[in-house]
């Protein structure tokens, strides 16, 4: 058995999730968001990536910026020191993609700043 804290809402529910005849099996949750968690989180751990990457010539130093899908929870710190290397120039729109199909995912990393 694993023991999951559920992050899709703040009540924060503890998941106890275990398989048995080939079926995940999910307790604690309180509603049905909570089980597919716990299923995914099971089989497949996946995260949203945010963080920074450098920007020149802008007043600010670094570039918020977003996964659009999650990835494999697996590989977050790989692709994240992927983006520590990356540097930008202004003007950037938010929405703009500073990185297509970052590490093969088939997700892409996009600003969430507009800097002109
Ligand atoms: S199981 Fe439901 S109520 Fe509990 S933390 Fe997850 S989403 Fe929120």
């Amino acid at each position: 058995m694993k023991k999951f804290t559920c992050i899709v809402c703040p009540v924060s529910c503890i998941l106890s999730v275990d398989e048995k005849d080939n079926e995940v099996q999910v307790n604690g949750n309180q509603c049905k968001r909570g089980r597919v968690f716990g299923v995914n989180e099971y089989n497949d751990p996946k995260r949203m990536i945010t963080t920074t990457v450098k920007i020149e010539n802008a007043k600010i130093k670094r570039l918020p910026v977003i996964s659009t899908d999650e990835i494999p929870k697996s590989r977050l710190i790989e692709l994240a020191k992927e983006l520590y290397k990356i540097t930008v120039d202004t003007p950037v729109l938010r929405g703009d993609i500073i990185v297509k199909n970052i590490g093969e995912t088939g997700v892409d990393i996009i600003a969430t700043r507009t800097i002109i």
